[in-house]
């Protein structure tokens, strides 16, 4: 089974979600602010694809206060959600808000490790921050989406069982293309970021089986055993992040 592990379902209209039952695929819903949180949290009781993640994108934070993080993190307990997102920090788009952005990551990243959460990760320009962040606070695993960032750290996300995710835009951005072709296997996961539109693509959960197979070809191997890989890989993301009995099954074989 195919898996996106980073949509934002929340913007997309009631129809337009009802179609995307028809893709058989496991979706990890993010979400932007208080309001898309809920939003997100009633998708995930009207489907059983669908698994949520709350959180403050850093785009948006300048428009958000603590006592919304508090209500967030409230709303995290009350639902038993096991994943912060969108979360993180970003100094390439919205340098001027990075002081409160880490104000507010921190605030999550105390909360993830008291209760045990995963994270989904924003972080252009600032991954060694962010995986420095992750690791002092020993957060039990993380995607970090849309990976951009150094080389080198993609063996260390290996060692700590960290995820990257892999978005379509690889066919048009070269940086992400050449992270994606060298990425060791195991933490490689899908997503689309939808709807989101890059440079004329028009993101969403639909592109992500084109991607896969793009990927294979990139990666000369074969889609079959790159499926069986990403599937493992989702898996794994999801026991470490006490999601293993979820509601759905896991088609592993
Ligand atoms: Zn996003």
């Amino acid at each position: 089974m195919i898996s996106d592990v980073h949509c934002h379902l929340h913007e997309y209209s009631d129809e337009d979600i009802e179609a995307f039952t028809k893709l058989n695929m496991l979706i990890i819903a993010v979400s932007d602010d208080y309001s898309s949180s809920l939003r997100t949290l009633k998708l995930s009781r009207r489907y059983t694809w669908v698994i949520p993640a709350l959180g403050i994108h850093p785009w948006v934070i300048k428009n958000t206060s603590m006592n919304e993080a508090r209500t967030i993190t409230k709303l995290i307990m009350e639902n038993k959600v096991k994943i912060i997102g969108e979360t993180g920090l970003d100094t390439r788009f919205v340098p001027n808000t990075i002081e409160y952005q880490r104000k507010v990551f921190r605030y999550f990243l105390e909360f993830a490790s008291e209760f045990r959460l995963s994270m989904n990760i924003h972080s252009p320009n600032t991954w060694n921050e962010v995986f420095e962040s992750l690791l002092q606070y020993n957060i039990p695993t993380a995607i970090f989406h849309w990976y951009t960032g150094p080389q080198h750290l993609l063996k260390e996300f290996e060692a700590q069982g960290f995820f990257i995710s892999i978005n379509p835009a690889l066919t048009i951005q070269k940086r992400h293309r050449e992270i994606a072709r060298i990425a060791p296997i195991n933490i490689i996961l899908l997503e689309s970021d939808g709807p989101y539109n890059y440079r004329g693509l028009n993101l969403g959960p639909h592109m992500v089986k084109n991607t896969l197979e793009y990927l294979a070809r990139l990666r000369e191997i074969d889609v079959k055993e790159l499926v069986k890989s990403i599937e493992n890989n989702f898996y794994k993301f999801m026991k470490l992040s006490g999601l293993k009995d979820f509601k759905f099954k896991i088609a592993l074989r």
